[in-house]
């Protein structure tokens, strides 16, 4: 028995996803730079992918740029614009990912002044403490819109708009929200979004930044013009169109909220749980902390029976750190140990959540009286 509940960690790929990545690994070797009829082809190919992924967020295709996945699309956001502008100061939120978080701990060393905007206890950014923040001295401010950890989504149309009044540049990590909760980019002013493909049952080390029109951003790199000059390098286009192939898959996102809404009410029966997830998250994340126990060992535990789920975000495992949202959010060091995060697809059954919960209500008393 296997059951996979640690979508938020990576997705399993798409069965016509994995043939178009198959096929094209082994007929689309044409260097999309070379001017003979193969390389053409390849253009055409990559291009079409880059037309695709744009609709999926009514945006022009010019404002795609493929990079190897969201860490690089969060490092090329944020550094590329502080590269093209002249000001030192960046906001971002207490709960962002890795990602972001450590890259902005390594520029406070190099002199930029970070200044991070609270959240409430449900993993809210405090929009009153943003405000008091926005000044003309802020090069850039970056949100993640659905927290990897918990689910929650931030209000991002409201601090677009505020980021668009003062003329701020405003990121945001949309790789968990993305396909999940719609984005138009023609009514949302956000300048710059990173995605990745692995989150929505497509490759891992494919992404995208996308970039507004008229956005003042430099490379990061030195070398050819490809991507605008933006992120030089041969176009790894077998998993751009896996990127694209996986984006034009349907996301059933009314139909996995349903079992999570099914999953908590099974996880409620559970004595002394705190669902850490609040009601405005994305339809596949739920984040616990169980008294008593230890996420570590749990997820260990489960592991053993088959049962794959996460403590805290998979890209800080292996650390024994204890969640920084969590405790963002104002949960005690205990209550931040002790939680799991249970992450859905839509290849989850009923059936499984059922033997998920069998196997939590058994071994919670016993990790209990460890
Ligand atoms: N941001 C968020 C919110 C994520 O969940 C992840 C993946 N863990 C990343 C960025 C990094 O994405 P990638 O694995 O494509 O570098």
């Amino acid at each position: 028995m296997q059951i996979y509940l640690d979508n938020a960690a990576t997705t399993q790929i798409d069965e016509k996803v994995l043939s178009i990545l198959n096929k094209s690994l082994k007929e689309d070797f044409g260097n999309t730079s070379s001017i003979h009829k193969k390389g053409k082809e390849a253009k055409e190919k990559l291009e079409q992918a880059r037309k695709e992924i744009a609709k999926t967020l009514n945006a022009e295709p010019e404002e795609i740029i493929f990079t190897s996945g969201a860490t690089e699309a969060n490092n090329l956001a944020i550094k590329g614009i502080l590269k093209a502008s002249k000001k030192k100061d960046i906001i971002i939120s207490t709960i962002e990912h890795v990602s972001i978080k450590n890259l902005c701990e390594e520029l406070q060393k190099e002199g930029y002044t970070i200044h991070k905007i609270p959240v409430d206890k449900d993993g809210f950014v405090q929009i009153n403490e943003l405000k008091k923040k926005l000044n003309e001295k802020i090069a850039i401010i970056s949100f993640i819109h659905a927290n990897n950890e918990t689910g929650v989504i931030q209000d991002i149309q409201k601090i677009a708009e505020l980021c668009a009044q003062k003329n701020i540049p405003f990121h945001t990590d949309a790789v968990q929200s993305y396909k999940k909760i719609p984005l138009d980019l023609k009514k949302i002013k956000l300048t710059v979004i990173s995605i990745s493909a692995h989150k929505i049952h497509g490759p891992k080390g494919i992404g995208v930044l996308y970039i507004r029109k008229g956005t003042k951003i430099k490379a990061l790199f030195n070398g050819g013009k490809q991507e605008h000059g933006l992120r030089p390098g041969t176009e790894n286009l077998p998993y751009i169109r896996a990127f694209a192939a996986a984006a034009q898959l349907p996301y059933p996102s009314k139909q996995i909220d349903k079992k999570k809404t099914y999953l908590i009410k099974k996880l409620k029966e559970i004595l002394n749980i705190k669902i850490n997830t609040p009601e405005k998250s994305i339809c596949n994340v739920v984040n616990l902390s169980i008294k008593g126990v230890n996420g570590e060992t749990l997820v260990r535990h489960l592991s053993e029976q088959g049962i794959y789920i996460s403590t805290g975000s998979a890209c800080s495992s292996g650390t024994i750190e204890a969640s920084h949202v969590l405790k963002a959010m104002g949960l005690t060091e205990e209550q931040a140990r002790s939680s799991i995060r249970v992450s859905l697809s839509k290849n989850t059954t009923k059936k499984e959540i059922d033997e998920t919960i069998k196997h939590l209500k058994s071994i919670v008393p016993i990790l209990r009286n460890i």
